[in-house]
């Protein structure tokens, strides 16, 4: 890949490719890493790569899973991230099934109309969660660099906002100002967020590796 002035400015961006193949955070993973000066080294995840099944048991294997795969299959290093929305009244649930908490082929809509339907009779002081994020780069030495962000916050009784996706909209950050995330723009959001939390200090550990 030919350098660009960001590679010039930023001698220690390397390539990698991004290992998810979800739309919305492979956005969010870019402009995050693109504050700290290190996107220009990301390459997109090929479509001919078949979907890594998320068998592990913390969010934490299951990032590890999916850098391993796509390292493997490219040569390159990987970077991937693994979220899960841990409620309180839930006992951390969906935690590492937030994606299919409604069911294995669940929406969006669909994961959301469960938590507020699981949630409806818990008040208002009583449905704060924590959004998690296990972040990792893995090199086809071996070699790997994981990072965690979290931020706590409070499920709304009623979706807010157009932003986001996901459970965005009826997650409020306690270090906000009350909106949702799906209310925030997302340099809001990648302030408080799990993800940036989690990319910001990965893109230190690579900057020190
Ligand atoms: P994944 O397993 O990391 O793909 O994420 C699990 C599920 O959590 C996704 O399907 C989304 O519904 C949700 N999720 C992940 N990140 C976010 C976020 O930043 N905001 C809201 N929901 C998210």
């Amino acid at each position: 890949m030919t350098a660009t002035p960001d590679d010039a400015e930023h001698p220690h961006v390397i390539r990698m490719v991004l290992a998810t193949a979800n739309a919305d955070k492979a956005r969010e993973i870019r402009d995050i890493l693109g504050q700290v000066g290190l996107a220009s080294g990301l390459v997109p995840r090929p479509d001919s790569i078949d979907d890594v099944p998320e068998t592990g048991a913390t969010l934490e294997d299951n990032a590890r899973q999916k850098a391993a795969a796509l390292c493997e299959a490219t040569g390159l290093p990987a970077i991937a991230d693994d979220t899960g929305l841990e409620v309180d009244a839930l006992d951390g649930r969906p935690g590492v099934r937030s994606a299919r908490f409604a069911g294995e082929q669940a929406s969006y809509a669909d994961n959301v109309a469960k938590l507020l339907a699981d949630l409806a009779s818990v008040p208002p002081g009583e449905r704060a969660a924590s959004f998690v994020t296990a972040a990792v780069v893995r090199w086809p030495d071996g070699r790997e660099l994981v990072a965690r962000g979290e931020v706590r916050g409070t499920i709304t009784s009623a979706r807010r906002g157009q932003g986001g996706f996901g459970y965005d909209p009826v997650f409020a950050p306690h270090e906000g100002d009350g909106r949702t995330f799906a209310e925030m723009s997302s340099a809001e959001k990648h302030e408080l967020s799990h993800r940036g939390r989690a990319f910001r200090a990965l893109a230190a550990a690579l900057r020190d590796a």
